[in-house]
């Protein structure tokens, strides 16, 4: 009997997403096996910079790469754009004076943009954003069709900001199921809304703006009964003052001009968000500036930066008490507090908020999606799905693997829904290492010995090549029922180990509470000897480059340099047994400041080989 053969044509998969259309990010969520999940595509993230860049010629640039012309061609780099959203020139004043492009007013007395001597309205560029998240939702579900849309928008937008960020969406050529308060879809995303009746206080801090909002629901149903906030509070807010301690101790060292120019202030305001950043997880932290002429470092530990970024948080707080008085609600009224943006990571912020409330905040879900992920549940729910089955898993702890020196990189922080994944680059540490021992621990501690083994696998075939030149993708996978897959791969030959794993297996949740007081108990002394761990290994490469070099250095350097470089080596060999952070940092320190004159003396053979016509590879 002969088959008769047909043409199979898939039909794409139709969903309906959220979108959280941000004044800085954007990003968007689907409703898919009983809960929500920001979509992204494979290694990549799913957030889009809400910047787009309009070039002289050619089309419009969004998200990452749009924003990367901000420092070329600031002119023709819009951010921000949510700001300008159904807004008239009168309505914008306070941003007039700084902004870098040419603003105009449309007969009807709306915004537009100059842009090459073309007009833009604010939904225009907006949809383009919106077009670039479509696009990422199309890449991550492999071309899915995205039949409607939930988007959100502040508690205190108006109708034109709410009809012009509709407009937006057509625009973009999607349809749009409702228009959602932000404050509303993250009271979802904690399932908030099956509560009968209650009072919610969402607090949002953002890179640039503050908003709180009180919310009342009776039997599923929002109601927005007060808003507050300030459009120039942030965590940029908070990085300034760590620019500002900067440069009031660089003042005697470097020429004022030096701390007005636009370099300095961009590496400063990196090194200060990094260092805020660092500081929501360590008890201290190293800022470092480096630029032509100027190395700077200095420790800051969380109290000092909590210090700083006091007055901020109290201005946000003065907000939340505006606002329940508009609401006139007492603070003992407010049953519920969701905590939504970046900032709200950092643990002053947390406590400063609890302390205000007299309630823990709810932070089991990740303050950026937290909104994308309410809109998902209101789009799904919009199209007939029911949430009954809405299950929020978090795992209780962090997971990661040891590396050199018995410290943990973590790869899945506690508090993480589930499912979840993570990928990670690693290299070898050793000359021509042909294999890794990987060992799988959970917990908070920082070193793998104070941590739970959960198990270990070997990725062997590695080529021998020099240490830290092999690339090695780690991936952590969590799925759903909470099994553990660990991949490693190296990539030029594709060798491939994995292991699965059932972390919660046999542990009983009196097991996970001890665990997970001992990471918050011994939070320094962890801290000091990770940092002692990660020094030595530091060290090691640096001796190892160096000592490969040994016979340029003795022909190259003068005599004191050579000996002070000898001295150093012997520091630094000294310090690989010690377990005194001072005593390694310093080594560390000296091996650095010694090695500089070497690294100057090799690089500048390979230049003057190059120029005298010798190829490199010969020198
Ligand atoms: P958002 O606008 O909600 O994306 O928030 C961005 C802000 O959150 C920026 O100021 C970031 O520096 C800040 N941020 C992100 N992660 C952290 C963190 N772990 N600790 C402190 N601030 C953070």
């Amino acid at each position: 009997m002969g088959y008769i053969e047909l043409d199979v044509i898939d039909q794409p998969k139709r969903i309906v997403v959220g979108i959280d259309l941000g004044t800085t990010n954007s990003l968007a969520a689907v409703f898919e096996d009983g809960r929500p999940r920001v979509l992204h595509p494979e290694g990549q993230s799913g957030i889009v910079p809400s910047v787009v860049y309009v070039p002289a010629e050619g089309l419009p640039i969004v998200g990452a790469n749009g924003k990367a012309h901000a420092v070329d061609d600031p002119k023709h780099t819009i951010f921000s754009i949510k700001r300008f959203m159904g807004r008239g020139l009168s309505d914008i004043e306070d941003d007039l004076s700084t902004l870098p492009y040419d603003v105009r007013e449309t007969e009807r007395g709306l915004v537009q943009i100059d842009l090459h001597g073309k007009t833009w309205t604010p939904q225009q560029l907006s949809s383009l954003i919106i077009g670039a998240v479509l696009e990422k939702v199309r890449v991550a579900t492999g071309g899915a069709e995205v039949t409607g849309v939930v988007i959100t928008v502040p508690a205190y937008f108006d109708d034109a900001q709410r009809h012009a960020t509709r407009d937006a969406a057509k625009l973009a050529g999607v349809d749009v199921l409702r228009i959602v308060n932000e404050p509303t879809a993250a009271s979802l995303a904690y399932g908030l809304d099956q509560k009968s009746e209650g009072t919610v206080a969402v607090f949002d801090l953002g890179g640039g703006t503050f908003d709180v909002s009180v919310l009342s629901i009776e039997d599923g149903v929002f109601q927005v009964l007060a808003t507050n906030g300030d459009t120039r509070l942030g965590g940029d807010d908070i990085d300034r003052t760590l620019v500002d301690l900067a440069r009031t101790e660089l003042a005697d060292q470097v020429p004022a001009e030096t701390l007005t120019d636009p370099a300095f202030l961009q590496a400063a305001r990196l090194a200060a968000e990094h260092c805020k950043i660092a500081l929501s997880k360590d008890p201290e932290h190293e800022m470092h500036l480096s630029l032509p002429g100027l190395n700077w470092r200095r420790t800051v530990t969380r109290a000092e930066m909590e210090s700083l970024a006091r007055p901020l948080i109290d201005r946000a707080l003065a907000c939340c008490k505006r606002a329940l008085a508009d609401a006139e609600l007492e603070v003992a009224d407010i049953e519920e507090v969701v905590l939504v943006g970046g900032s709200t990571r950092m643990p002053l912020v947390r406590s400063a908020v609890q302390e205000f409330f007299g309630r823990e905040p709810h932070t089991a879900l990740d303050p950026d999606e937290v909104v994308a992920l309410g809109a998902a549940i209101q789009a799904h729910v919009l199209t007939g799905g029911t949430r009954d089955i809405l299950l929020m898993d978090v795992t209780p702890l962090s997971m990661g693997i040891e590396t050199v020196g018995g410290a943990v990189a973590k790869m899945i922080e506690r508090n993480s829904t589930i499912p979840c994944s993570h990928n990670e680059g690693f290299t070898t540490y050793a000359e021509g290492q042909t294999g890794i021992n990987f060992n799988v621990v959970q917990g908070e501690r920082e070193m793998a010995a104070d941590c739970r083994s959960l198990g270990k696998f070997e990725l062997k075939g590695i080529p021998p090549m020099p240490a830290g030149m092999p690339r090695v993708a780690v991936r952590f996978a969590l799925d759903a029922d909470g099994m553990l897959t660990v991949t490693a791969k190296e990539e030029s030959t594709g060798a491939l180990a994995s292991i699965d794993i059932q972390p919660m297996h046999g542990l009983t949740d009196e097991e996970v509470e001890t665990m997970l007081s001992a990471g918050f108990e011994n939070a320094q002394e962890d801290f000091d000897r990770r940092r002692v761990v990660d020094l030595r290994t530091e060290i090691g490469t640096m001796m190892a480059a160096v000592e490969k070099n040994m016979a340029a250095a003795e022909d190259a350097l003068d005599q004191e340099t050579f000996e002070d470089l000898l001295a150093a080596m012997a520091s630094g060999q000294a310090a690989q047994k010690s377990d005194d952070l001072k005593t390694v940092q310093s080594a560390r320190d000296l091996l650095e400041t010694a090695s500089t004159p070497l690294a100057a003396v090799l690089m500048d053979s390979v230049v003057k080989q190059a120029v005298s016509g010798k190829k490199l590879d010969e020198v």
